[in-house]
This record gives C-alpha cells, sequence and structure tokens, in this order.
C-alpha cells in the first residue's frame, strides 16, 4: 500500500511516501519512495525541497506558499511530475503525526470526524502543534475526500504508564479539573526502536524489559515493561527531563515563579527562555546544536564541555532511575540524531553505570551503526537502533485501516 505520511507543522509540512504491507513489515522491507518538506509556510520565499528516493532526483525550489494547502498541493504536483504516483499508482492512505492525544487515544486510529472533534479538544495541551496537525488533514481531506486516513499520535505509546509514574504530587483535584498530568511525547519513536530491536533480536514482547533514549533536537527516555511503557522522562509538554538542543528539561518550578518576579518576566518570556533559550544553547551559549558542541569542546571550549557533561550526566541519573523502576532491564538502546551518530555521549553517558550492569565495548561503540555495543560481559546489552518514526506511520496506517492489531 502506497502511503503518504505527513507531519503537518506551524511554518512547515514534512512528507515521505512509503510503500508497506505485512510481508515488508515482517521483512523490514518497507519502501521509502520520496521525502521532503515544505518550509516557511506563509512566506513569499518559502522552500520546497524534494527527493525521489529511487532516482536520487533532488530539487529545490524557492516560491512563495501562503498556506498549507498550497504546500501539500506543490507536494503532490511534484510526486505525479516524477511519476512516483499517478493513476495506475495512486496514493491509498495518508498517516499523520499527531502530538497530543490527550488521554483518549492508546493507539493510533482512523481520522474521523469524531477523531478530529478530540485532537481539537486536546489543543489546550498542545497549542503549538494540534492545530497545524489538523491542518495537514483537513487540507488532505479536502484534496483526497475518498482517501482513509490515519492518526498517530505522539502521546499514545505512554497512555499504559500507571498513575504512579503520569501523576505530579499536585493537588488531586488539578488532574481531574485540568488533565494536568504527565503524558510524554516521541512514543513513536520509542515503539519503533523497542519492536525493531525484538524483530532483530527475537526477543519475546511480553517477556522483555527496555530502557529507550531518544536522543534528538527534542530529548526523552522510556522505561518499557513487558513491552508496554511505564515510565518516561517528558512530562504534560515536551519541557520535562532530560537537557535538550534548546530546552532546559527538569528545573526547580520555583525557579519560574522567581523569574517572573525578580526579572519582572512575563508568562511567554519564560516560555521562551525555558523553550527556546536554554538546554545545550544555553548552558554553552553558543549552539543548541551536538555537532557543533563536539567540536568546539575538543577545541577547549569551556562552556561546551559544560553543557556535553551536563547532557550526559543527567541522561545517566535517568537510566539509573528507570534501571530502578524497572528491576531488571534486557537492553538500553540509544537513538535520534546524537543517540545514533554521537559515540562520545553514548560513552560519556555510559561512564560510571558498569555498577549497574551496562558496559560498553568501545570499539563496537565506535563501529556500530545498528546493533549491539555491549561488551561480553555486560549485564544488560546497549544496542543503537536508528528511528525511523515515518516508517512506523505508515505500518500504523496499514494495519488501522486493514484492522490488524499492532504494537
Ligand atoms: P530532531 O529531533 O529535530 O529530529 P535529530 O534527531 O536529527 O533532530 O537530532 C539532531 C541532533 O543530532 C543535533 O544536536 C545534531 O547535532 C545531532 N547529530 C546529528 N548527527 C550527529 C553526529 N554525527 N554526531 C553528533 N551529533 C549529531
Amino acid at each position: 500500500m502506497k502511503i503518504f505520511v505527513l507531519n503537518s507543522g506551524s511554518s512547515s509540512v514534512k512528507f515521505q511516501l512509503i510503500e508497506t504491507d505485512q510481508q515488508r513489515i515482517d521483512s523490514h522491507s518497507d519502501l521509502r519512495l520520496a521525502t521532503g518538506l515544505v518550509e516557511r509556510i506563509g512566506a513569499e520565499d518559502a522552500i520546497i525541497s524534494f527527493e525521489s528516493v529511487a532516482t536520487r532526483d533532488f530539487e529545490r525550489h524557492v516560491q512563495a506558499v501562503f498556506d498549507h494547502k498550497t504546500a501539500i498541493s506543490k507536494i503532490i504536483a511534484l510526486l505525479e511530475q516524477h511519476e512516483i504516483v499517478g493513476k495506475s499508482a495512486p496514493i491509498e492512505a495518508i498517516g499523520h503525526r499527531i502530538v497530543h492525544g490527550g488521554e483518549r487515544f492508546s493507539a493510533s486510529c482512523l481520522m474521523t470526524e469524531e477523531t478530529a472533534k478530540v485532537i481539537e479538544d486536546c489543543i489546550v495541551l498542545a497549542p503549538l502543534h494540534n492545530p497545524h496537525n489538523l491542518k495537514g488533514y483537513y487540507v488532505s481531506k479536502e484534496l483526497f475526500p475518498n482517501l482513509p486516513q490515519v492518526a498517530v499520535f505522539d502521546t499514545a505509546f505512554h497512555q499504559t504508564m500507571p498513575p504512579e509514574a503520569y501523576l505530579y504530587a499536585l493537588p488531586y483535584h488539578l488532574y481531574k479539573q485540568h488533565q494536568i498530568r504527565r503524558y510524554g511525547f516521541h512514543g513513536v519513536s520509542h515503539r519503533y526502536v523497542a519492536y525493531r530491536y525484538r524483530q532483530i533480536t527475537g526477543a519475546e514482547r511480553e517477556k522483555t524489559n527496555l530502557i529507550t533514549c531518544h536522543l534528538g533536537n527534542g530529548c526523552s527516555i522510556t522505561a518499557i515493561e513487558n513491552g508496554i511503557s511505564v515510565d518516561t522522562s517528558m512530562g504534560m509538554t515536551p519541557l520535562e527531563g532530560l537537557i535538550m538542543g534548546t530546552r532546559s528539561g527538569d528545573l526547580d518550578a520555583a525557579i519560574v515563579i522567581y523569574l517572573m518576579l525578580q526579572e519582572e518576566m512575563s508568562s511567554s518570556d519564560v516560555t521562551n527562555l525555558l523553550m527556546k533559550q536554554s538546554g545545550l544553547f544555553g548552558i554553552s551559549g553558543e549552539s543548541n546544536d551536538m555537532r557543533q558542541l563536539m567540536t568546539s569542546m575538543v577545541q577547549g571550549n569551556a562552556r561546551a564541555r559544560l553543557a556535553i557533561e551536563m547532557f550526559c550526566y543527567r541522561l545517566r541519573k535517568y537510566i539509573g532511575a528507570y534501571t530502578a523502576a524497572l528491576g531488571r532491564v534486557d537492553a538500553l538502546i540509544f537513538t535520534g540524531g546524537i543517540g545514533e551518530n554521537a559515540s562520545l555521549i553514548r560513552e560519556k553517558t555510559c561512564e560510571r553505570l558498569e555498577g549497574l550492569g551496562y558496559v560498553l565495548d568501545r570499539e563496537r561503540n565506535q563501529a556500530v551503526k545498528e546493533g549491539e555495543i555491549s561488551a561480553p560481559v555486560s549485564r544488560t546489552k546497549i544496542w543503537v537502533i536508528p528511528t525511523n518514526e515515518e516508517v512506523l506511520i505508515a505500518r500504523d496506517t496499514y494495519r488501522t485501516i486493514l484492522g490488524i492489531p499492532h504494537h
């Protein structure tokens, strides 16, 4: 089945066209046909990037794109021009990445008016994402009224967390009244690498405990017990938890009050500070990009070193905490731009974890792109697995339409 995977944001639309079916899922041979994005939607000089995977044709256009409908129409036109889709090989379904499903969605589901209404109700929880995700759906529906569409949520995987993990120690009525609780995000990525680990090793889902670290611009870590998420580091919003590119992760909530009083900062000033000016960028004063910081550290930049040390230290503490939460861990998995590529970060993070049973193999850690990087003596396996969120969205879209159960 040819599936159009859409990630529709406020000023950008990312897409992939993926061919998948049960046999391809089982043999891990889903086929990426095209990929690309439209950036700066709303501007005269929006950028359209498009790649046909088979022919390696790459195109980049700078032109006015004022709305999401134009952006998606341009993508479809390029797919047709390149003869990747057409009358004899049409798009058969559309899968949407939806950031917040609140407590209502614990799995991917068909996009209906009712689904859209619930996603709309969740806007209050993700005002920067859900409205734009929905725009992607409404435009797709207009362009392809007869195609089945599926919603795949970042939060759904974590709906299995028990109350002791998802509640904040605030007055209980705030949970009931305002749904203030931890939801977790990056569920598509955590789920993908957990599945991939079991697929490669043949481990049984119901008997496998994993800790998965998604380290990209946003970072989160998840404890997976017998196949289900039992704790994760992001909370009610994607601000909580690990140190990220520009986000602070965990901090004493009283700092917010202090800044508002002492610096007379407004709520939007503080939001901007914590979301956009903090994390690796805030500490280093230089960059949110781990590659850049690693280069600066080698050149002797002390603040870049500090940012990296803090990043790894926070992550190590979480691995310790989740090891305790799970009791027994079969494998620790690194993924995301940093997790997949930065062997130095994996090495620094695993320092001092030997006592907990995690021993990295230095050579494997440098060399392996997908597979085990732990030493034979390691009680717990350590793995690196490249994530592929788009493929999981395509697979869920296929399985949801056909009513095939999926994990
Ligand atoms: P996003 O969360 O936006 O999908 P990615 O998963 O692509 O982001 O991760 C981006 C991060 O990965 C950046 O900090 C980038 O520096 C880092 N990264 C990518 N490649 C490497 C590399 N080879 N070595 C170190 N860090 C890398």
